[in-house]
């Protein structure tokens, strides 16, 4: 039978969590009942080096309950890595993981309908929003416009999913051998190729605690995630300085034909103007060749993505044999 480990990343949600906690109890007991999983399925829980009470929390929830396990990482690794070391630190124990946010924003009963998903033999399952009408007017917009634009550029993205989805354990597997310190999974999971398919469901409203993602670190993450996919804006930059070089020497050849005729001061204003264009395109060329440049030096330095401190994996287990 499926042995399924659902993987939550939670960054101060202690607010949140007793709630998180029971739910998710409840609903493993559910499919277990209904025959749809095996007993042996776990809640994994990351703690991704929160500051509040959330570790305690978890680590209670550990001694309390045998399908409850946790790990906590040893700083703030971040979101998508903190997904990583859950999905990584699950994959030896299940046949498929889901990912899901700590807040149960994401109706979690769909879960049901990934793990049958699964059970017809697909290897990934999306799940995707059916509606975005609890987002705030800007972060739908921006989300929109982030969508859109990645999809211009080449990159394929699940429309409206988040990081709410199923994986087989090949799938996750494979995820492993993707060597890169700058994951975003909703780039990679489509590069890895195995059959998937989406399930849609609505979102609700955050019910206790407050946004991890605040405006600025969404950009950030959408900065990266473009950066990390595409040479396009590169390509951009070098596209603009051809034209601004091509422009400028027609504009050269304007001021030589002014000074021949003998009107040089007129020149004035626009050289000031030119000099003030080009040197601003040359601050722009450099910055994002900086932002690739800093890329590469990421991940030439090989740095881990994240230090596992306390693994309560195999805990019960360990605790039972020293009895
Ligand atoms: N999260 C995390 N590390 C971070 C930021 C967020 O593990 O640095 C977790 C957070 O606890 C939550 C999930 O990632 O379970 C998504 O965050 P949130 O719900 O705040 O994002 P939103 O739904 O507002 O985009
Ligand atoms: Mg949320």
């Amino acid at each position: 039978m499926t042995v399924l480990a659902i993987v939550v990343p939670c960054y101060n949600e202690e607010d949140m969590l007793p709630e998180t906690i029971e739910q998710l109890l409840l609903l493993r007991r559910q499919l277990v009942e209904e025959g749809l999983i095996s007993a042996e399925s776990k809640i994994v829980f990351v703690d991704d080096g929160s500051r509040d009470r959330t570790w305690s929390i978890i680590y209670k929830a550990c001694l309390r309950y045998e399908e409850v396990k946790g790990v906590k990482l040893a700083g703030n690794a971040g979101h998508q890595h903190a997904l990583l070391a859950g999905m990584f630190a699950a994959k030896q124990m299940a046949d498929c993981i889901v990912t899901m946010d700590a807040d149960l924003q994401d109706d979690i009963y769909v879960v049901r309908e990934f793990v049958r998903k699964f059970q017809e033999g697909y290897d990934i399952v999306y799940g995707v929003r059916r509606k975005r009408d609890v987002d705030s007017y800007v972060k739908r917009r921006t989300a929109e416009m982030f969508y859109r634009m990645m999809n211009r550029i080449g990159v394929q993205l699940i429309y409206n999913h988040a990081d709410y989805r199923l994986m087989s354990r090949r799938a996750v597997e494979a995820l492993a051998q993707f060597r890169e310190v700058n994951m975003f999974l909703r780039g990679v999971v489509p590069l890895l190729g195995f059959p998937s398919t989406t399930v849609y469901y609505d979102r609700k409203e955050r019910k206790a605690g407050v946004t991890k993602y605040p405006f600025m670190k969404m950009i950030r993450f959408a900065f990266d995630g473009l950066t990390s996919f595409s040479m396009v804006p590169i390509r951009f930059v070098s596209v603009l300085g051809f034209c601004s070089f091509f422009v400028s020497i027609l504009f050269a050849m304007y001021v030589l034909f002014l000074k021949m005729t003998g009107h040089t001061q007129t020149g004035w204003t626009s050289l000031m103007m030119s000099i003030w264009l080009v040197g601003g395109l040359q601050l722009i060329a450099i910055g994002l060749v900086g932002e690739y440049v800093g890329k590469v030096y990421k991940e030439t330095k090989q740095r881990p993505r994240y230090i596992v401190d306390v693994d309560l994996l195999n805990w019960p287990i360990i605790a039972r044999q020293a009895e």
